[in-house]
């Protein structure tokens, strides 16, 4: 239950006074429909009207405060404004007001009288003038007047005045909430209590008030990112002290993996399967996330999982993104489950009929060891006899649903989340908190550095030369097609031209992939390029997540300047998977931003996964890096994770320690800090985690 306390902030914005429905609606969409979300939207800049020039000093442009003399009123007729003039003794201004009703004028500023005024000054045929003034007052009635305003982020149809009353309205009902925060912590940073800093971070009088290392803003900052935490440490360790199945890889097997191998593990692999496989013996349910980057060679270590998991009986579920992925790592595992006596099989869209029934009565009587899969794994009709352990493949490409719709055709299955999108520390913390997680830090040796260049599209005929010497020593080469934003259909047609401009060169060698054919061809496609039947595989980003030829050597990405650098890097990953040296040529446009070439540049300098990550995340922001939508990303409101970063490192040490304090069966939140945790917790719209506080 939600703690009394906050009952004020959780009453409806129109408990506040100026809010009716309307305003109410207005409020939600840019803050939300409680009081408490009044109280966290935080301005974004602010007005300073402490500038009182006298009128003839005035500069144009900026907001100035002034007192005036009202010296006349000249009524509107028409489209034409009502027009008052008033002045000091060094000069005149004109008020201009449109669509003045009745008397409004004569009241407000009645002729003769002094009026302190406040507004943007702007010049018109060389005379100043203020349109509309945002404050009308009698002199010495300073208050009606802030010297300093906030200006909050907006929405189409709301008043700024209108949202600074409800949001007054709502810190007045801020009630003083009892301390979460360690007391040396706050003494270390000088921070105010949570109700002092949000009225603190409401009232600015400087532009440092409003910028993200004020210590009001760094503190509502860092309830927000414990909140979080907290609430991610205690879904995990609810989820870890859940039973899971022991699932051991005996030696024998292990070695008999080994020797099915056709290369040895690297030192990350071992790494991260020893972890892997520690999870799945534990007793507890695993739930981990494996990244590396691309060519690292996780699928091998996803393989052996399984292993473990049928040597105790059990099936393991592979998800892919996409077909053309399910049916690769089908044709990689089932050499490898031969070896092993496994029997690996595939699932998708695609199979229909009395095929796919074929495979679901294998599934269920136990036959398959390994099904490997899209979507279609979580229809309704797919059971499994036992289902041990769901690997996801790219994670990111999936909801939290999908996985929790696998999840429930087992008993308490095993989790092995992979990604080779490379995870900056900080969003690891706040998006993936309640997960474990491993990486592998290197990569297969042998593998030769891809070289990156950047060519402006206009040279593309000597790439094509380019292109042709090294098909003639027998490379291969994919060739990606730039992502049209307008439709998917000028998308293909793009890809459709380029292929018939390059097999108009080079004839039956070329091959056509991209997401409108028919599945059919595409793996036809696919196929054809990877047994070398077709040497130049001209493709839109199908080939982007996971796809393996190791042979091919060189990829041409056409309109570079149109994709994010986490893609790029995905997709110049599909080369350098051999022994031999590859390249990657990024065409650009040639009007493209400096910009542009800027990110073109930080790419084609880096081959560090990581690097480009937190490159990304500069450039577009978190929400984006990872796809708010499938990732569940949580959305801060304060937080700015660019900017006060450390606070989320500082965030979870302070957790590791709240609950390293709880003993099991012990309610964490008990004590007097416990109370006021979960009263943040609330705050944040945490309550089901709030609710794992007390322990099994
Ligand atoms: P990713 O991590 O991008 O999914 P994959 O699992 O597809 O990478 O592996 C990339 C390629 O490297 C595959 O061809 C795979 O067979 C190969 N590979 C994996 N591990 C090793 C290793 N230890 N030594 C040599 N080649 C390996
Ligand atoms: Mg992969």
């Amino acid at each position: 239950m939600r703690p009394e306390v906050l009952f004020p902030l959780f009453q409806s914005t129109d408990s506040l006074p100026g809010v009716g429905p309307r305003v109410a609606t207005l409020i939600e969409k840019v803050a939300g429909k409680h009081v408490v979300d009044l109280c966290l939207h935080l301005p974004s800049g602010l007005i300073d009207r402490s500038y009182r020039p006298a009128v003839a000093h005035a500069e144009a442009g900026r907001i100035a405060t002034l007192e005036v003399i009202v010296f006349e009123i000249r009524p509107g007729q028409g489209r034409r404004p009502a027009r008052v003039i008033a002045g000091d003794d060094t000069g005149e201004i004109d008020l201009v007001f449109f669509h003045a009703r009745g008397d409004w004028l004569e009241k407000q500023l009645p002729v003769g009288e002094t009026r302190v005024i406040s507004g943007m000054i702007e010049r018109f045929q060389g005379r100043p003038q203020m349109a509309h003034p945002d404050y009308i007052a009698p002199p010495g009635d300073e208050d009606a007047l802030p010297a300093h305003e906030p200006v909050y982020p907006m929405t189409a149809g709301l008043q700024p005045k209108t949202l600074r009353k409800a949001i007054a309205g709502a810190l007045a009902k801020a009630p003083d909430l009892p301390e979460w925060l360690d007391p040396a912590l706050m003494r270390e940073r000088g921070w105010a209590s949570w109700r002092d800093s949000l009225i603190r971070a409401h009232a600015p009088a400087a532009s440092a008030d409003i910028e993200p290392n004020h210590p009001a803003r760094l503190r509502l900052a860092y309830d927000e990112l414990l909140a979080n935490q907290l609430a991610l440490a205690l879904i995990r360790r609810r989820r870890t002290t859940g039973a899971g199945r022991a699932f051991a890889l005996s030696e024998a097997r292990m070695a008999a993996c080994m020797d099915a191998l056709p290369f040895r593990l690297t030192p990350g692999q071992l790494q991260a399967l020893s972890e892997i496989l520690g999870d799945m013996k534990s007793g507890r349910r695993m739930q981990r996330l494996l990244q590396g980057d691309v060519g690292s060679g996780k699928t091998v270590v996803a393989f052996m999982a399984a292993v473990a998991a049928a040597e105790g009986g059990a099936q393991t579920a592979l998800m892919a993104p996409t077909d053309v992925l399910a049916r690769q790592h089908g044709r990689t595992l089932a050499g490898l489950g031969q070896r092993l006596g496994l029997a690996v099989a595939v699932l998708t869209g695609r199979d229909k009929g009395k095929a796919r029934q074929a495979t679901l009565m294998a599934l269920a009587a136990g036959e398959i060891d390994i099904l490997i899969g899209t979507h279609a794994l979580f229809q309704d009709d797919v059971t499994f006899r036992d289902l041990g352990l769901i690997v996801v493949d790219e994670q990111h490409r999936f909801g939290v649903d999908q996985r929790m719709a696998l999840a429930a055709k087992g008993l308490a299955p095993h989790l092995l989340s992979m990604t080779a999108t490379p995870i900056p520390r900080t969003l690891m913390l706040t998006a993936y908190g309640d997960m474990d997680h491993v990486a592998i830090p290197d990569k297969p040796p042998g593998r030769q550095p891809i070289t990156t260049t950047v060519t402006p599209i206009a040279r593309m005929a000597d790439v094509i030369d380019g292109l042709e010497r090294a098909m003639a020593r027998g490379e291969r080469a994919y060739w990606i097609c730039p992502l049209v934003e307008e439709s998917e259909v000028s998308d293909l047609a793009a890809a459709e031209d380029r292929a018939a401009m390059l097999a108009a060169r080079f004839g039956a060698k070329v091959a056509l992939a991209h997401g409108q054919m028919k599945p059919k061809e595409r793996d036809a496609a696919m196929a054809a390029f990877a047994a070398g039947d077709a040497t130049l595989l001209v493709a839109t980003t199908v080939v982007e997540v996971g796809v393996d030829v190791p042979e091919a050597t060189i990829i041409v990405i056409e309109h570079a300047e149109r994709f994010g650098l986490a893609q790029l890097h995905q997709l110049r990953g599909r080369v350098g998977r051999g022994d031999k040296a590859s390249f990657c040529l990024l065409l650009r446009a040639d009007g493209v931003s400096e910009t542009a070439k800027q990110r073109l540049l930080a790419i084609s300098a880096t081959a560090d996964g990581f690097k480009i990550a937190e490159e990304d995340l500069r450039l577009r922001g978190a929400g984006e890096v990872l796809g708010t939508r499938q990732s569940g990303l949580p959305q801060f409101r304060i937080a700015d994770l660019d900017a006060q970063a450390d606070l989320v490192a500082l965030a979870r040490r302070d957790v590791d320690l709240i609950l390293a304090r709880g003993a099991a069966g012990d309610d964490i939140l008990a004590g007097d800090r416990g109370l006021a945790l979960r009263a943040l917790l609330y705050l944040f719209e945490r309550d089901a985690a709030a609710r794992y506080a007390r322990t099994g």
